[in-house]
């Protein structure tokens, strides 16, 4: 039962049926062929030697001469005056014409004259006796087989009937052999043919147990299993290729799960250590009242550190689940721009950093909350990561099919090698600097997250020293219905 599961028996089995059918076919036909030739043949000569005995009966009204009778024809059933049958002496062959009814004995040509009253009239030596008359007359010779005899039989145009015979036993035995023969030579193709359907579909399925045996290993926990591929071209080079894609991919993503827990746990341990040594401390012994309320604004501070953290890791899980934005609603990018405007205006003041602003209208479809928080993020980063007394410029602008929001600082900007890594979750390019800062390097990921759940983009392009340059592209408002 097993074998029949597996693709391999399978194949053999349909290889072999089709085998089988095609060689049937084949046999067959050859067969018919070989046997209508022998046949043909014979045929050709009972009709040539038909038309000598048709020629030889005529009508014959002049009185019997004195002949030897020939066997089975019977005075009684002489024919009255005006039948059309010979007499017996027409039916004597000449030597030339008789030779043709020798053979090798048993197998030689034989005739029957039947007269028109279905009486036997004239018989070869070597005709069976038992031989019927036909019971169709047709006019042209027609053939019949009976047993190992081939006879060949006509009516005359006075309706006597004549028949030519021969035993065609040496033809039917080689009809009987060249059968032997097919099917002999059959067997063996069809052997072959299995023997290499066999290899054939061993070499074609060895891919697949490389497959099977690399995702086999790749279940025990192994991800840095690969299938190997040599020839890409094949279907199945193909499918392992996409599969090397799949696990490649699944053992980054499994890295960055592991990198993200990893990150999340040291991002929360800090404010987490923070609460649990100032509480200890709290508690240790009597203290004024100023230091428990300094102690609890400690703790405050990094409760709040950790309810941020907390916000960005659920944001950033409920993009990851839903791939569309919620509550989608006609926004105008500028009036989000300035909102989020007035929110980092204190900051900027602070910092000492001059805001110019380039805003028109620009309409798109989002989720206004989400897309404040992209604001927010762009210019609190362009303010933070910026230096004392620099500028920004946030732009609002409307290009065809397209609400571009861009922000560009004159700060630090971000070395080349950090670029392709700052929209990773977790990724500072200054760990010291921002993480003291409770920056956690979650921004920009959540940012770009957000972005491309409203099907735009974003992209960055920043100098050392310079200053750095975003920008975000959303789709008009036509273009988000019509996808
Ligand atoms: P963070 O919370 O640390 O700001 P982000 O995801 O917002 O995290 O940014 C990732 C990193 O990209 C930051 O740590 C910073 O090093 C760099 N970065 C982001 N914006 C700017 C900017 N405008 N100028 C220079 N560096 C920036």
């Amino acid at each position: 039962m097993k074998y029949f599961h597996s693709i391999r028996w399978r194949l053999q089995l349909w290889h072999g049926l089709l085998l089988v059918f095609v060689l049937m076919g084949f046999g067959f036909t050859a067969w018919q062929l070989q046997r209508a030739n022998q046949l043909n043949r014979v045929d050709h000569e009972l009709e040539q030697r038909m038309g000598i005995i048709a020629g030889m009966v005529r009508p014959d009204t002049s009185p019997p001469p004195d002949r030897p009778k020939p066997r089975g024809f019977p005075p009684a059933n002489r024919p009255p005056s005006g039948n059309s049958f010979p007499e017996p002496a027409n039916l004597r062959l000449p030597a030339r014409e008789a030779s043709l009814f020798e053979g090798i004995p048993g197998q030689e040509f034989y005739y029957m004259v039947w007269l028109r009253d279905g009486q036997k009239g004239v018989l070869s030596s070597s005709a069976p006796p038992d031989a019927p008359r036909p019971e169709r007359m047709p006019g042209p010779p027609a053939f019949r087989s009976r047993g190992t005899l081939r006879e060949c039989f006509q009516a005359t145009p006075s309706r006597e009937c004549l028949l030519v015979g021969r035993d065609i036993r040496s033809e039917l035995t080689d009809i009987r052999r060249f059968a032997w023969l097919l099917g002999g030579a059959g067997s063996t193709v069809l052997l072959l043919g299995l023997a290499g359907g066999w290899w054939v579909s061993t070499r074609a399925l060895h891919p697949i147990a490389d497959i099977s045996a690399t995702a086999a290993r790749i279940a025990t926990g192994d991800l840095t299993q690969r299938i190997p591929t040599t020839d890409t071209d094949s279907e199945l080079g193909q499918l392992a290729l996409d599969l090397n894609n799949t696990f490649a991919r699944l053992q980054a993503s499994f890295a960055r799960q592991a990198q993200f827990t990893a990150d999340a746990s040291h991002e929360l341990r800090t404010p987490v250590a923070v609460v649990l040594t100032q509480t200890q401390t709290a508690l240790a012994r009597e203290r004024p009242a100023a230091e428990y309320r300094e102690s609890l604004a400690a703790c405050q501070r990094a409760a709040q550190r950790m309810r941020g953290l907390i916000e960005c890791l659920l944001m950033l899980a409920r993009l990851d689940s839903t791939k569309a934005p919620a509550a989608l609603e006609l926004c105008d990018m500028e009036v989000i721009a300035r909102e989020a405007l007035e929110l980092v205006l204190p900051l900027a003041s602070e910092q000492n950093i001059h805001l110019e602003l380039e805003l028109s209208q620009a309409h798109c479809r989002g989720n206004p909350g989400q897309l404040a928080q992209v604001a927010s993020n762009l210019l609190a980063n362009a303010i933070h990561y910026n230096q004392p007394g620099g500028s920004v410029r946030v732009c609002v602008r409307c290009e065809p099919d397209t609400a571009v929001f861009c922000v560009r600082d004159t700060g630090m900007g971000i070395p080349p090698a950090d670029l392709p890594h700052i929209f990773e979750r977790f990724y500072r390019v200054d760990k010291a600097r921002s993480g003291a800062q409770g920056h956690s390097g979650l921004g920009l990921a959540i940012t770009q997250a957000i972005v491309q759940a409203h099907g735009g983009s974003i992209k960055v392009v920043s100098e050392p020293g310079q200053g750095s340059t975003f920008e975000v592209r959303l789709p008009a408002p036509h273009l988000m219905q019509a996808g």
